[in-house]
């Protein structure tokens, strides 16, 4: 057995053994996690420092996933664009499929929650079938492998699978969205990216919320992927009191471009159920947009988005840098707020 491996298996999945490293109270976190359930593995433990913070947040049950009435259980409607199980096929040109229904961690704040260690199934037949639909249609070129986790499922299996999207000639890119460098770095296996490199071009989207988690096992994971020529973006989820400040998101930013990972989304916290307690306003989310765009590279700036609940997709949400379009000139405004008019053609 590999070590990632063993780190996995022996994850913390009951009350009763995570109140042997942390000071929960034992009966809410074994209430609340009969609906959500919980994995936490020895790694990302070790990052939490203190009680309800950010590390500690994102992972361990709260008794208000519990009593959170707003927001829906598929906020997305992956169910409607999914035209075979697993697969969701919402824009033009690419589409999502499900190959694993595994995750390292259980983020509290997922937007799968009610799937994610439950009621997500992927199986042989599944995949098939969603093969075989990228495979009749043929104005899909981008295929993402999402889940669950991909990177949770064993080398040769996640190879076969790659190996059958690359086999269908109008794929152009294949990309596989994974929080396993974040959350069980230890999977980055040289064996791992030396199989990956092989099914190019292929990218790789991590997601990352939050400084502290890009330890330097976090990193040599990251080096790791972008040495085999993978591309690698990160996805972040703007969550209450985990990284809704301005200092927290410029440094998580700029340190993931340090280590050739490009900050790509922004995500306001869905409206999923059971996450309520993490949702921030979208004024929030653009004032800090706008604090950030022009105060460092804007390669480091990710494009901030809602995916919308009902299922519109991904919408761009600013911040708005434009005051006022007059006939003649339009007004402009920057990072340090200096009002800028520019002339019109
Ligand atoms: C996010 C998402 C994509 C990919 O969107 P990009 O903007 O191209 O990154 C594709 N399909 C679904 C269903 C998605 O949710
Ligand atoms: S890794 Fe992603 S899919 Fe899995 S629980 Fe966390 S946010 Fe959800």
């Amino acid at each position: 057995m590999e070590i990632w491996q063993s780190i996995l298996r022996q994850s913390i999945q009951s009350a009763d053994k995570l109140a042997e490293h942390l000071p929960i109270d034992t009966e809410e976190v074994a209430r609340t996690i009969r609906t959500y359930p919980m994995r936490i593995n020895a790694y990302y433990l070790s990052l939490i420092k203190e009680e309800s913070d950010p590390i500690w947040r994102q992972a361990i049950p709260d008794s208000r996933e519990l009593i959170d009435e707003s927001g829906f259980e598929d906020p997305l409607m992956e169910e409607r664009d999914s035209p075979v199980v697993n697969l969701t096929h919402r824009y033009p040109d690419r589409v999502l499929l499900l190959v694993s229904s595994e995750c390292a961690m259980y983020c509290r704040f997922c937007t799968r929650k009610r799937k994610v260690g439950t009621n997500l199934r992927v199986t042989d037949e599944t995949i098939r079938q969603g093969l075989e639909y990228i495979q009749g249609h043929r104005e899909i070129r981008d295929v993402i492998l999402s889940g669950g986790d991909p990177l949770l499922l064993s080398d040769d299996r996640l190879e076969e699978i790659i190996g059958r999207v690359r086999a269908i000639k109008h794929v152009e890119i294949i990309r596989i969205g994974s929080r396993v460098p974040c959350t069980l770095p230890q999977r980055i296996t040289p064996a791992l990216t030396r199989m990956l490199k092989k099914y190019h071009p292929l990218y790789v989207n991590v997601h990352f919320n939050h400084p502290r988690e890009l330890t330097e096992e976090a990193k040599a994971a990251l080096n790791r992927l972008a040495d085999a020529g993978i591309p690698l973006g990160n996805q972040s989820v703007l969550l209450r009191g985990v990284n809704d400040r301005v200092d927290i998101l410029r440094e998580l930013f700029c340190k993931l471009l340090a280590v050739r990972v490009k900050p790509y989304y922004l995500y306001l916290a869905d409206a999923v159920r059971g996450a309520g307690h993490f949702r921030t306003s979208l004024s929030c989310g653009t004032q800090i947009m706008r604090e950030i765009q022009g105060a460092i590279s804007g390669m480091a700036v990710p494009t901030f988005v809602v995916d919308t609940p009902g299922g519109g997709g991904k919408v761009p949400v600013g911040p708005n840098h434009v005051l006022s379009k007059g006939e003649e000139e339009f007004v402009l405004t920057n990072y340090r707020g200096q009002i800028l008019k520019c002339p019109e053609p």
